[in-house]
């Protein structure tokens, strides 16, 4: 069928291109480019004998004349952005002069300032729309399947829905006292800023874990989870006709929160640049340097991910409850991709998000989140491609 450009070769990306690899038909060449090149040769090696054809290529993503030459130099069907969300604008910006389909899994973010907001990207939508190409924004698991899901149950069980409760759910142990299971940097900016959650036509502001609940997930058990801001609730009270409240919920053991807590109170955690023996230095991402490397996570880690979303509302007038999630198993994913859950739960969906824009599935000219799309598509390739779904009319509610 095509070519995909994937930028990044980190934990996702290594997922992404595993599935592209199983997913041939589709993707019959990828082309790996990233700023460190001997990790898109490594991956490209442990690949090799396949029937994708793969080429790697080094490029800074900070730099748009850079990625224009590669883009023109490879002519990809579409561009699967799975490096920092700080790059996300200079990779649409070469999308853009190329004439190339763009996809990535999470939203800009400056670098100087820990705040996620669609405003950015969504300032491409008439360029896109006349340049005549498409950028689907937030195709890993939350953005990225909660938005699917939420589109799903709208479409076949509810006329409207009021609320909506996100349960991200790892009940994985790796063992160590500290570690993210996704990039450091990206995690700690994430769950040390204020929470939120939108109610009534407007955010209200939480301090940093101050929302706490417990819930007995499926497969899991009882977990702590806290309330975070995350980005799809920006999205989703756009998109879900009659939408009241959505909240977002992670959970956290006590060590990982109480090593946090540690870390800021130091000053660990602040991004603002302190000068150490003549030198800039971040703090954040002097510890993204001494933590265990997200990578490095996976043959040590051990049970299941649970995601998924709460959706109550009305259909014919009546009430109506839905609860739609995955269930994945860390130690079964590394077995299949060399990855742990985390990864490998975005990794599939940016491989599904890619597919659907490359057939010409999901394709129309502008800049979309996922569930302004029709979700189908999206649903069964998720059966099919690892990340099956399950589904229940009588869930336990989060009060
Ligand atoms: P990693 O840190 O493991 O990988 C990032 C990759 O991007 C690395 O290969 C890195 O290169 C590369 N990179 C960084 N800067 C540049 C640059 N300037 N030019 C070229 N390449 C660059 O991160 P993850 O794989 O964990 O995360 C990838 C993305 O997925 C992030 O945007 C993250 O926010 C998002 N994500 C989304 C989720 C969702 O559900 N929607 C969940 C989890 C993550 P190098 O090897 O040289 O460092």
């Amino acid at each position: 069928m095509g070519k995909a450009l994937i930028i990044g070769c980190g934990g996702v990306a290594s997922v992404a291109i595993h599935k592209c690899c199983q997913n041939s038909e589709v993707f019959e060449e990828i082309c790996i480019a990233s700023r460190t090149k001997s990790k898109c040769d490594a991956l490209k090696e442990k690949l090799s004998g396949g029937k994708t054809k793969i080429t790697t290529a080094q490029v800074d993503a900070n730099d748009v004349t850079a990625l224009i030459a590669l883009i023109e130099k490879e002519k990809p069907d579409v561009v699967l952005n799975l490096a920092l969300p700080y790059q996300d604008l200079t990779i649409m910006d070469a999308c853009l002069a190329t004439k190339t389909h763009y996809v990535d899994t999470a939203n800009y973010e400056p670098e100087d300032t820990a705040k996620f907001e669609y405003k950015w990207q969504w300032a491409y939508r008439e360029r896109f729309e006349q340049a005549g190409i498409t950028a689907l924004l937030g195709s890993g698991f939350d953005p990225g399947v909660t938005g699917v899901f939420s589109a799903y149950a709208l479409k076949h069980y509810f006329d409207e829905i009021h609320y909506i409760d996100i349960l991200d759910c790892n009940a994985g142990d790796h063992g160590y006292p500290f570690a993210t299971n996704f990039n450091p940097e990206i995690n700690i900016r994430e769950v040390s800023a204020n929470g939120s959650y939108w109610e009534d036509g407007k955010f209200i502001e939480t301090k940093p874990m101050e929302i706490k609940r417990v819930y007995d997930f499926p497969e899991v058990g009882p977990k702590d989870m806290y309330l975070l801001h995350h980005e799809e609730l920006e999205s989703l009270a756009l998109n879900i006709k009659g939408i009241k409240r959505i909240r977002f919920f992670m959970t956290f053991g006590e060590s990982y929160l109480t090593h946090l807590k540690c870390l800021e109170n130091v000053g660990m955690t602040s991004i603002e640049p302190i000068e150490f023996e003549g030198k800039q230095i971040v703090p954040l991402q002097f510890l993204k340097a001494v933590l265990p490397d997200p990578a490095s996570l996976g043959p040590r880690t051990k049970g299941k991910t649970n995601i998924g979303c709460i959706f109550q509302g009305v259909k014919d007038g009546k009430p109506v409850r839905y609860y739609v999630y995955n269930v994945c198993d860390h130690q079964e994913c590394y077995k299949e991709v060399g990855s742990q859950a985390v990864s490998y739960t975005t990794g599939v969906p940016a491989m599904i998000g890619a597919m659907l824009v490359m057939n010409g599935t999901w394709r129309k000219p502008g800049v979309y989140n996922v569930e302004e799309f029709d979700p189908d598509p999206f649903m069964d390739a998720l059966n099919k491609w690892g990340l099956p779904w399950q589904e229940s009319f009588d869930p336990q509610l989060v009060d």
